[in-house]
């Protein structure tokens, strides 16, 4: 039997997507050149390829706002993850575009966080000359450092979607990072901060950080007074605002852009900017922060100092010091690393191991 069948199928299938749609057989490709997978597309074989990565798996014990919470409720950079991947498939489905291009993008988007969430990318930035940045780190992860530093050979789509899927404060939509090239890879990046903005509430309120009437009351009225009406707004607005992307209204109109209601996508920003004052770059958030950060320079130093006791397995022994204790210290979890640089004498990470010095 050639088991072919069932790849060519899947294939065909992607035909009746919308004519927005990235389709397999119109992929930019891998780098090296392999031969196809007999029964997934490449797509689907780039999102199992993601998910089988170590890098993957440590993103369980990274933080997405509050570091190493000892609360099993708290969302980690694995629960966030998981979320953008389930409302870019849903976003994806409803508006006819490739549902396996914005599942591999979403779990891969995030991956190249280091420790302590932003906190630890700001505190790498400030070390290595050429900056550091979490979508480009994940590709880098993906496509460099992941299988022995082979790479993952993934679609160029899914790196693209990736690099992208960045954003910067005061509008989701701001082209900083440059604008993915598939409607899937903006999919992937709306999807991201509607995922984040609707679970670093919940985290915040059950910290004690903000209270439910503390939203900005526009944004309340116009997303909704709970989480379930917020996500449900945000999600619906954006699969109706985004609606020619299922390329059914006839002429040869370019494809359009992913995109909320102006009134929708305003009460979004304003929801998200309110995040960044009250939660994200405030109070108890920002002192863990800023210690978060000296840990990250503390072990950033140690191994530019020794480079050769940086794991082999999460940098490369070519590169120079600085390149190796950076891509070392950003693969570590935020356990791993405050239990490294206690040991190390790091003054910041004593007494932060788990149950100290958490927030409730
Ligand atoms: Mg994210």
């Amino acid at each position: 039997m050639d088991l072919n069948v069932v790849r060519r199928e899947l294939e065909d299938r992607e035909e009746a997507l919308s004519r927005f749609a990235a389709r397999t057989s119109t992929s930019r490709g891998r780098r090296r050149p392999e031969a196809p997978s007999p029964i997934r597309t490449a797509y689907q074989r780039d999102r199992d390829r993601i998910l089988h990565t170590k890098a993957f798996r440590r993103l369980k014990h990274k933080t997405q706002v509050f570091i190493a919470p000892q609360l099993d409720h708290f969302v980690t950079r694995l629960t966030h993850t998981l979320e953008v991947a389930q409302v870019a498939r849903t976003v994806a489905r409803a508006l006819n575009l490739n549902e396996d291009l914005a599942e591999a993008a979403a779990l891969g988007h995030d991956i190249g966080h280091g420790p302590f969430g932003h906190a630890g990318e700001a505190a790498l930035a400030e070390c290595l000359p050429e900056g550091f940045r979490h979508n480009y780190h994940s590709v880098r992860v993906l496509d460099v450092l992941e299988n022995n530093g082979q790479g993952l050979n993934l679609t160029y789509e899914v790196l693209d979607a990736i690099e992208r899927s960045s954003k910067v404060r005061g509008d989701i939509f701001a082209d900083a990072w440059g604008v993915p090239g598939t409607l899937e890879g903006q999919v992937v990046k709306t999807s991201d901060a509607i995922a984040y903005v609707n679970h670093d509430i919940l985290d915040a309120i059950r910290a004690g950080v903000i209270t439910e009437g503390d939203l900005p009351v526009a944004a309340r009225r116009i997303l909704g007074s709970t989480h379930q009406e917020r996500l449900d707004t945000l999600i619906t607005d954006l699969v109706e605002a985004s609606w020619e992307a299922r390329g059914e209204t006839p002429g040869d109109r370019p494809a359009p852009r992913i995109r909320f209601s102006d009134h929708v996508g305003d009460a979004a920003n304003k929801l998200r900017e309110f995040m960044f004052q009250r939660v994200y770059l405030y109070g108890d958030t920002r002192r863990e922060a800023e210690r978060g950060k000296q840990v990250v320079k503390f072990l950033f130093a140690y191994f530019v100092e020794h480079p050769s006791e940086a794991s082999e397995s999460f940098a490369l022994p070519g590169d120079p010091p600085e390149r190796r204790a950076a891509d070392y210290v950003s693969g570590m979890t935020d356990r791993f690393a405050l239990r490294v640089a206690a040991q190390l004498g790091c003054p910041e990470a004593q007494g932060w191991l788990p149950g100290e010095g958490q927030m409730r």
